[in-house]
């Protein structure tokens, strides 16, 4: 795959494994034994049934009628917001899941910020019956409790991090020691398309389902697997990178990448990581981030907890930077705005991150025949209070 990675864990600059000496025995097993265990047989019937009969796939491909006559295009939804537990992130963790069984782990470990990943990790180890811990900020622990007690109903411990910021950063630390305490028998579930190779193209793999979908249901749908348009939100990438997956070697295929401008990409509260980045070391690969002028990684801002986050994929940031896709960024009124129309012309109320990639439509100009797809990454249910606020409903 042309755009793929290398057998040394690059996107061109991008990727690599820029991991403490103590880290190194837990991430090379992963990295040799990955691809053997994700290709074999045994281990896709298992994931294809559970993503069937667990996760309730395939996703439907709906085609938006009032959204397409709105923007003069044929608007397609790719209904993430569908899957149990409502987004992306548990085609992911199932994935994850399976590969930790296969390595002999008994204990599963995630970080997570808003909570999502960290519901979606206690979900499938819930369904496994193996013991999970979720670290988490102390702040966001009082910020999200409903996720706090959600994963604590499906069994999991949370161990609230306490040092720096309280947030997701300190979280991942605390993971991170725990995982180089905990070498043989644990597993680090990372969420997103981010840290040290081999994590982001596993992850990218299991999330391309989402495209591999996409392209059978457009066949049928238009006659043609190829669009003019994808479209998805990108937080660290991955709902993106799935939906991106095997439309990538398809240059007339034009690929849209949505992040979060937060009150303006100007403001000094931001999350428009390739507009303010640069290249550097984040979680464990060469990335774009943002950081100040010595290095140090500057706290994004979104009204979207899951693209507040200060960099991207290392994938990204190798098709942002040879420009095979797109990147472009929606203010938090723009998305609230895209959310309440969501909601009144389709009946679909979206999550705030998915917000971002329908306001989007509002900035391009489409030919009446062209096919637009885009990823409806995750329900709003989570994200009722802040529209609520916002609107004053
Ligand atoms: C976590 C999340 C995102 C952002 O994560 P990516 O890895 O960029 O996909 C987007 N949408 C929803 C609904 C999420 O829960």
């Amino acid at each position: 795959m042309k755009y793929g990675v290398n057998d040394l864990g690059y996107y061109g600059d991008f990727g690599g494994a820029y991991i403490p000496e103590m880290l190194y025995p837990n991430v090379e097993e992963l990295r040799q034994q990955y691809l053997t265990i994700i290709e074999d047989p045994a281990f896709k019937a298992e994931f294809d049934d559970l993503m069937k009969n667990y996760v309730g796939r395939p996703s439907p491909l709906y085609h938006a009628k009032r959204y397409s006559e709105k923007y003069g295009a044929n608007i397609f939804f790719k209904r993430e917001d569908l899957n149990h537990t409502g987004s992306h992130k548990i085609n992911n963790a199932i994935g994850q899941i399976l590969l930790a069984k296969r390595l002999g782990k008994h204990r599963i470990i995630a970080e997570t910020g808003a909570g999502q990943h960290g519901v979606a990790t206690a979900t499938v180890c819930a369904l496994m019956g193996i013991e999970c811990i979720v670290y988490m900020g102390e702040i966001d622990m009082q910020r999200q409790a409903p996720n706090v007690s959600r994963m604590k109903m499906l069994g999991a411990k949370v161990i609230p991090a306490t040092s720096g910021s309280k947030t997701l950063k300190d979280a991942t630390n605390e993971a991170l020691r725990d995982w180089i305490a905990n070498p043989v028998d644990t597993h680090y579930i990372i969420g997103s398309v981010v840290g040290p190779y081999p994590y982001p193209d596993m992850v990218a793999r299991f999330q391309s389902i989402i495209s591999s979908e996409t392209k059978k249901q457009l066949l049928e749908k238009t006659g043609n697997e190829l669009p003019q348009y994808v479209m998805a939100c990108v937080g660290g990438g991955s709902n993106a990178m799935g939906m991106f997956y095997h439309f990538l070697d398809d240059e007339n295929v034009k690929l849209v990448a949505v992040e979060a401008a937060g009150k303006g990409v100007d403001s000094g509260h931001s999350a428009a990581t390739t507009f303010l980045g640069r290249e550097g070391v984040l979680h464990g690969s060469r990335t774009i981030l943002m950081q100040t002028d010595d290095g140090q990684v500057i706290e994004p801002y979104s009204i979207s907890a899951g693209l507040d986050y200060p960099g991207i994929g290392p994938q990204h940031a190798y098709l942002y930077k040879i420009n095979r896709a797109q990147y472009v960024s929606i203010t938090d009124d723009e998305a609230l705005q895209a959310g309440l129309l969501c909601s009144q012309l389709e009946g679909i109320i979206p999550a705030i991150e998915t917000a971002h990639a329908l306001a989007y439509l509002e900035k391009i100009q489409f030919k009446k025949d062209d096919n637009v797809v885009i990823c409806i990454s995750g329900r709003g249910d989570k994200d009722l209070d802040t529209y609520i606020k916002y609107f004053g409903f």
